[in-house]
């Protein structure tokens, strides 16, 4: 793929978003403030002073993306400038769609009208660009198919929009944070980005693939593989963590849900809104010494990445803080590593009836630990996620489900010597002593003495950098955002909040938890910048002759 000079896309695109400085000011306060952005180290230096004014500032990014996961890297690479065309040779199985897609064929999707090519289509994501994107990427996969993507890539660098992507760790996102051991649920091409086959990115390692299901260790290495082969790195910022994201600026008539495309009279009144300090981002970097780096930077577009798995759930009962309690699997995973659990007699309580919990059941038994396997519900009930996954691709999950259902626990038993499980009951404390009550659902109390407790019951996105946490962004605004039930409301084109303009949201965090639907998001957010873009300039040409564009 091909690498294109960032110094000179970063500078011509920025002509675009300033009338104050010249190119040559503006190039060089990015490189002073993001240091070397052709992948040198980065230097320890603030992005902004942390006290610095507003007024001090002479950069505003036109669009800042939090999280570095899969939904920030597929974004950052869209707008780069890659644009998907229809295949010249390609036939889409559904006749309805092929026949829309040949009539833009000349166009990008990106400058198609999503509404129309997405009407009637069916998937299992509430987003139609998510089912749009991914039947154009995997045709027909829920069918059992294997068909190849119907579109080809192009690098069309004038459409190029200058970008950050910030994340706490290595481009990748949750998938440095998975348990090493473990394969993944979904085909190892179903996580793939655009434009690189995951298949021909594990045969150029040299390395076979056992099965289409493959350790996260795998897919994290393509990720940051893919953000360097893409040409992408000089667009991130790793170790880098958000801690506030607030509103600078609103356009006269915003938040009134009924026009978000830039007013052109509004432009007309005052040439000088062309810079528009929308969002203040703040935070710091983490350098190589350790130490953390403030910084302040000016947005006019943030897009919220920053996925789910923030914010592990907690059961909000007493002695839930004791250090014995862990609420993760990396936690859990450090914890039999440093051999802290090996040789105990007492079990690890496990909790919860998902597929972590499945893991860290996996774990735990592989390394000899007696588990006890609390969870709420009834071995039998349908919404069990074991019940939706077929015996034969996911054989380990089934060895747990299995597990649950024959090595119950029942009253004039003892616990099993390797594992034992507690259908319908929940966890009442934890105590110092490292005892926990565990009560069934007809009131029947127990008490064992533990040598851990895991409590693995979902996890929420972490938005607390911005006001009221996010919860006004959600579709319920006195909750808290979650993936499943209160995913952040956007507009289901364009992917922007529906409460706050020029703040877009992707993955997760608007329901969208698994890689293959969360690429949508990239595609919608993209092609509403694009076209704001694309208006920007002709009104510019139209009106200006003022030498902006
Ligand atoms: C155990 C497990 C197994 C999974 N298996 C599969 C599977 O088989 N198939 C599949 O499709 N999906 C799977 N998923 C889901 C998958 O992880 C998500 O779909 C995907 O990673 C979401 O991508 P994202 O980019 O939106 O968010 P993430 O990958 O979560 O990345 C977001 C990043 O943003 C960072 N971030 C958050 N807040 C801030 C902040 N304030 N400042 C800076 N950075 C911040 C986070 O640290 C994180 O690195 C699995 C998840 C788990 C936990």
């Amino acid at each position: 793929m091909p690498v294109w000079c960032c110094r000179c896309s970063l500078a011509g695109h920025f002509r675009n978003y300033s009338d104050t400085e010249t190119e040559g000011e503006i190039f060089n306060s990015l490189v002073q403030y993001f240091g070397d952005n052709l992948g040198q180290k980065v230097k320890a230096m603030p992005l902004v002073e942390e006290t610095s004014l507003l007024e001090d500032s002479s950069v505003t990014l036109p669009v800042v993306v939090i999280g570095n996961g899969p939904s920030g890297i597929c974004l950052s690479y869209m707008l780069s400038g890659y644009r998907p065309y229809l295949s010249s040779e390609a036939i889409h199985p559904n006749a309805i769609l092929h026949s829309k897609l040949e009539e833009g064929r000349h166009l990008s999707i990106v400058d198609q009208d999503l509404e129309y090519l997405s009407e009637g289509l069916e998937g299992r994501s509430s987003n139609p660009v998510a089912v749009l994107f991914d039947t154009l990427l995997h045709p027909d996969a829920d069918f059992g198919y294997d068909y190849p993507s119907v579109l080809h890539w192009k690098l069309e660098q004038h459409h190029y929009i200058p970008h950050l992507v910030l994340g706490k760790g290595p481009p990748g996102g949750a998938w440095h944070n998975m348990e090493g051991s473990m394969l993944t649920i979904s085909f190892g091409n179903w996580m793939e980005l655009p434009g690189l086959k995951f298949k021909d990115w594990v045969s150029s390692k040299r390395r076979n693939l056992k099965g289409d299901r493959v350790m996260p260790e795998e897919i994290a290495r393509y990720y940051k593989h893919y953000v360097k082969v893409m040409g992408l790195q000089k667009n991130f910022r790793e170790n880098t963590y958000i801690t506030s994201v607030s509103r600078l600026y609103r356009d006269q008539g915003e938040g009134d849900g009924q026009d978000r495309n830039i007013s052109t009279q509004h432009l007309q009144i005052e040439k000088s809104k062309l810079i528009k300090r929308n969002w203040e981002i703040r935070g710091y970097q983490r350098v190589a010494d350790g130490s953390h780096v403030p910084f302040c930077l000016f947005a006019e577009n943030v897009a919220l990445a920053t996925g789910t798995l923030d914010s592990p759930a907690h059961l909000e009962i007493e002695g839930e803080d004791l250090p014995f309690v862990f609420h993760s699997m990396p936690e859990f995973g450090a914890a039999i590593g440093k051999g802290k659990l090996r040789g105990k007699a007492d079990p690890v309580l496990i909790v919860g009836s998902g597929l972590t919990a499945a893991d860290a059941v996996l774990c735990a038994y592989n390394n000899n630990i007696p588990v006890i396997h609390a969870f709420r519900r009834r071995v039998t009930d349908p919404s069990l996620i074991f019940k939706q996954l077929p015996k034969k691709l996911y054989p380990e999950y089934h060895k747990v489900y299995h597990m649950m259902c024959t090595q119950s626990y029942s009253v004039d038993s003892t616990l099993l010597s390797a594992y034992t499980s507690f259908p319908e009951h929940h966890v009442l404390s934890f105590k110092p002593d490292m005892k926990c009550i565990l009560q069934s659902i007809s009131g029947l109390k127990k008490i064992f003495k533990l040598s851990a407790a895991v409590v693995l019951i979902g996890s929420h996105p972490s938005l607390s950098f911005l006001k009221e946490q996010g919860c006004y962004l959600g579709h319920n605004s006195s909750q808290p955002i979650t993936c499943k039930t209160n995913p952040v409301e956007i507009d289901a084109y364009t992917y922007e909040c529906v409460k706050e303009a020029n703040l877009f949201a992707l993955g997760p965090l608007v329901g969208d938890n698994f890689v293959r639907f969360l690429k949508g998001g990239a595609l919608g957010v993209t092609r509403c910048l694009a076209t704001r873009q694309k208006k920007k300039h002709l009104f510019v040409e139209r009106g200006g002759g003022d030498g902006i564009a």
